[in-house]
Formats: C-alpha cells, sequence, structure tokens
C-alpha cells in the first residue's frame, strides 16, 4: 500500500486562491468494485496498473480511500447552457484529485466524476450511473484511438450503490483524465463577478500549463485566445471528420485545451444528415451535427468577451482586438476541414474544385442516407471496378447506380495525382475508420454489464475501437450500421 503515499500529485489547481473551487473529498461508498482499469494510460501516467486494480487502488478510485498526497477539490465554473448563462455551475458530481505528469513531461488533471455531492451539486445527487460511465469510457477512448483530442478514461468502478434515474440503476464512478479540466465556463465564472485578478491568475495559469509559448506574448490574454480558437477550430473539424456529435456544447463543456469533454448524450452518426439530433434534452437542435461549427463560434465570442478587461483598458480597444482573433475562426475552420476532407478523399495535390467535390459526395450520402464512416472506408475501393462489387453494409457505394456521376468526377480528379491505387488506398486507411462506436454497440455493452453483469461486450468493444483503422477479420459486426430494430433513435445523459 506504500505506492498511495508515493502517487507525485502535484495538486497546482488547488493552490490558486480558494474562490477558485471548494475543498471537498469524494464520498466514500461501502462496498466497491473494479470494472476496468486503462492500463496503457496507467503506465503513461507513471502509475501501475495493479496497484490501481488492487482493493486500495479500488477504494481510491471509488473515492472511499484518499491518496496521501492528494489535495481534493470540486473546481467552479459557470457556463452558457443552451444558450442561456448560469453564473454558477461547478463540478456538481466530481472532484479532481490532483495532477500527475505524464511520460510526455506534461501535467495532467486525474479527477473522479460521480464521487459524491459538492457545493456544486445543486438539486443532483452527485452520482453517476453505470450506462453513462462506460459510455464516456468507450467513447473517449475511441476518440483517442481516432486520433482526437480528448480528455482520458484511467478507470471506471461500481460503487455498489444504487443511484435513482427514470429508474434505478447502478452507481459508478469514471476516473476521468485530461490537459486541464479548465472550461470557457470557467473564465465566465469570473468575468461575470467583474473579478479581473481572479481572471488574470487563471489567465496566468492556464497559459503557463498549456501554451507556454505564449508567456512572452506582448499580450499573453490575446495569445490565449489565439490559441483556444485555433485549437477549437481544429477540433470541431476532427469531429465533422468522423461523424462525431457531441450533444450538449455548452460553454462549460468547452475546453479551453482544446480537448473533447463531457460525454453525455454524444454519438457518432450513422447515415449521413447534417441536421442529425440525437441527444434527447437538445430538443431545438441547437447542437446538431452541422450547427457544431457554429455554436463553437458563439462560444469562442463568449470566452473573448470574458477575456475583455484582461486586453486593453480601453473598452473599445479591447472589444476590437476580440473581434479580430474571433473572425479568424470561420476560415481556420474551413481550412482545417478542407484539408481533412482532402485526405479522407486520399487527395495529395490542392486543386480549388476539391471542397465541392467532397461536398458533392456528402450530398449524394445525404440522399441516399448513406453510411458515412463506410462511405468513406470504401473510397479505398475505387480505381478497381471489381473491388466496387465488396463494397460495405450502408456505404454509397452498395449500391451501383448510387454515385456513377460522383465516381466519374473523383476519377478525373484521382487522374490528377501522381498516386498509385496502392499508395492511395494505403493513406485512406490511416484517415478513415472502420470501426466506431456505433450506437447500437455502445447499448449492447450497457445492458449487459448491468443486467448480467457481463463485461464481455464491454471489455469487447474497447478492445475494437483502440485500433480503428485496420480491418481484422472477426470484427464483422462491429463495422456495419445498425439494423432497423438496433438503430439508437436518441441519446440521454
Ligand atoms: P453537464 O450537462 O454534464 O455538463 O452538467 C452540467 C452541470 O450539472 C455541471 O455543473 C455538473 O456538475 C452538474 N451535474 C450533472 N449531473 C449531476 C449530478 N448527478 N449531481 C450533481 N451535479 C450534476
Ligand atoms: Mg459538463
Ligand atoms: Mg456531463
Amino acid at each position: 500500500e506504500d505506492w498511495l503515499a508515493q502517487i507525485p500529485f502535484e495538486n497546482s489547481y488547488a493552490q490558486l486562491p480558494e474562490r477558485f473551487f471548494e475543498r471537498r473529498r469524494p464520498d466514500p461508498v461501502r462496498n466497491p468494485s473494479l470494472i476496468k482499469v486503462n492500463s496503457a494510460l496507467a503506465c503513461f501516467l507513471g502509475l501501475r496498473p495493479e496497484d490501481l486494480a488492487s482493493p486500495s487502488g479500488v477504494s481510491v478510485l471509488a473515492g472511499s480511500r484518499l491518496p496521501e498526497t492528494a489535495d481534493p477539490i470540486a473546481m467552479a465554473y459557470a457556463g452558457h447552457q443552451f444558450g442561456g448563462f448560469v453564473p454558477q455551475l461547478g463540478d456538481g458530481r466530481a472532484v479532481l484529485l490532483g495532477e500527475v505528469r505524464g511520460q510526455d513531461d506534461r501535467l495532467y488533471d486525474v479527477q473522479l466524476k460521480g464521487s459524491g455531492r459538492t457545493a456544486f451539486s445543486r438539486m443532483g445527487d452527485g452520482r453517476a450511473g453505470i450506462g453513462p460511465v462506460l459510455r464516456e469510457y468507450i467513447v473517449s477512448e475511441a476518440m483517442f484511438a481516432l486520433g482526437v483530442p480528448t480528455t482520458r478514461s484511467l478507470a471506471a468502478v461500481r460503487t455498489g450503490q444504487t443511484v435513482l434515474r427514470e429508474r434505478p440503476i447502478p452507481g459508478a464512478i469514471l476516473t476521468r483524465v485530461s490537459r486541464g479540466h479548465i472550461r470557457v465556463g470557467t473564465f465566465q465564472y469570473f468575468a461575470a463577478q467583474g473579478d479581473i485578478e481572479a481572471l488574470q491568475t487563471l489567465r496566468e495559469y492556464v497559459v503557463g500549463r498549456l501554451y507556454p509559448d505564449a508567456i512572452d506574448a506582448e499580450n499573453a490574454a490575446v495569445a490565449l485566445l489565439e490559441k483556444v480558437v485555433e485549437r477549437q477550430a481544429q477540433l470541431i473539424s476532427h469531429w465533422m471528420l468522423i461523424g462525431f456529435i457531441h450533444g450538449v456544447m455548452n460553454t462549460d463543456n468547452m475546453s479551453v485545451a482544446g480537448e473533447t469533454i463531457d460525454y453525455g448524450p454524444c454519438a457518432f452518426m450513422e447515415a449521413y444528415e447534417p441536421g442529425k439530433v440525437y441527444s434527447s434534452i437538445d430538443q431545438m437542435g441547437r447542437y446538431a451535427y452541422g450547427n457544431q461549427p457554429a455554436i463553437g463560434h458563439w462560444n469562442l465570442v463568449q470566452l473573448a468577451q470574458s477575456l475583455l478587461p484582461l486586453f486593453d483598458p480601453d473598452m473599445e480597444r479591447a472589444v476590437s482586438i476580440a473581434q479580430d482573433v474571433i473572425d479568424r475562426y470561420p476560415d481556420q475552420f474551413e481550412d482545417y476541414l478542407t484539408r481533412g476532407l482532402r485526405k479522407k478523399l486520399g487527395l495529395l495535390e490542392e486543386e480549388p474544385g476539391d471542397r465541392s467535390l467532397a461536398q458533392a459526395l456528402l450530398d449524394e450520402m445525404a440522399k441516399h442516407g448513406a453510411d458515412f464512416t463506410n462511405t468513406f472506408r470504401d473510397l479505398s475501393l475505387v480505381g478497381n471496378a471489381a473491388d466496387m462489387a465488396r463494397a460495405s453494409t450502408g456505404s454509397l457505394f452498395a449500391d451501383p447506380l448510387a454515385a456513377t456521376e460522383w465516381l466519374d468526377r473523383y476519377r478525373a480528379r484521382l487522374s490528377q495525382e501522381g498516386t498509385s491505387h496502392a499508395e492511395r488506398a494505403n493513406m485512406l486507411a490511416q484517415v478513415n475508420p472502420v470501426y466506431i462506436p456505433r450506437n447500437h454497440l455502445i447499448e449492447e455493452a450497457i445492458s449487459a454489464a448491468e443486467a448480467g453483469p457481463d463485461l464481455r461486450p464491454f471489455e469487447k468493444l474497447v478492445e475494437v475501437l483502440a485500433m480503428p483503422f485496420e480491418h481484422r477479420s472477426g470484427l464483422e459486426r462491429y463495422a456495419l450500421p445498425a439494423k432497423p430494430e438496433e438503430q439508437v433513435l436518441q441519446t440521454y445523459c
């Protein structure tokens, strides 16, 4: 048990002024049990997987026991929820144990999510159900394997207690790892109180920890906004390129580290549809797939607004500085998206018609209800007539007549490239995944874990999604879109 006293937590956030957080220990639970430890991530963080999986490890992961080196806190933040400002949200069911250094020498937050009530819980019970915990584990680790910046999942445990949602469900806790749980809403929290000193302190903390190249900028607050804007343009373009729908892009769920954070009613699209919404709480479609780039922009305006006092004492000048940075976002986003789409089409050269060629493919997918993932994956078949017969289920190319016009255009464009078919197929295979966390597979894993409790479908799904780009035999069902009777129409948080 010595390992517990030796976890090198740094507790840097807990050293900020008291108004940044509530000091709060996780609430102990009586009968916790292990669901999973992420061995690769544990090792990356300098922790031994077998320690985490031991009885003392499980009691830490369940919040029942506190490592001596931890200085646990619940972080304060505000946020716009579905467009309406809430001046105080904060970690209502999460506790930051501290930060540890990864093998990349960067600091990582280690947070328990579902560990009991805090000062920020409002009406909530401070707990999490096993379903949302497993969904976050599966999807966040899939995102990591897909190359998308994201918070990660170090472990999941059952609490042995029941939480009451629409029905009673087993309680669980996720151990979430992040480059820093600082959100757009963290800046909003202090800005709304007119607490400029705290804004300044938070700015210094974030730049020092996440954007050290900005320390020496003429104006570090402006440099910070520039960095966050660019990271979000890149992040959201990445979501668009893999068909990911976040589902709750409230400003408290937008990370200033540029990570995907807060996997609630998120989903991967199957049939391509720009207006697609899965979230049961998004009745207006505010966070629909196709709205994500614009919502990102809107959220960044809220960040810029919060930082205004740090830009310039002259408000007019501050606003004009902010506007300049914010106005760059649409072009940055389009650039990242176009570059990404070119890769998804296997194109190395840059031709002016590439964006419209990609758009034409998306339009065909929308018209035919084609599976987004499998359609892109099948582009590697183009170039060999016999191969097209091997098109995957749900892809646009499974119907030989659906895409003939587009294919003529694509073939003409390919003739301008110097690459061979084999080279192109290889490039395509590195950006167009075979396996994504399909909603029905997630639901299957959750149901088995709840009912059995049988963790095998969860384990298997996590294992499949850890290598999303490589076809493996025996895994055919993981690459298939849901059958009509398997389709998940709504997701819940
Ligand atoms: P989310 O929609 O997950 O971003 O959560 C919004 C806010 O509600 C955050 O402040 C959460 O900490 C809080 N919250 C969500 N679920 C619970 C819960 N079960 N108990 C207490 N607070 C919660
Ligand atoms: Mg949240
Ligand atoms: Mg959430």
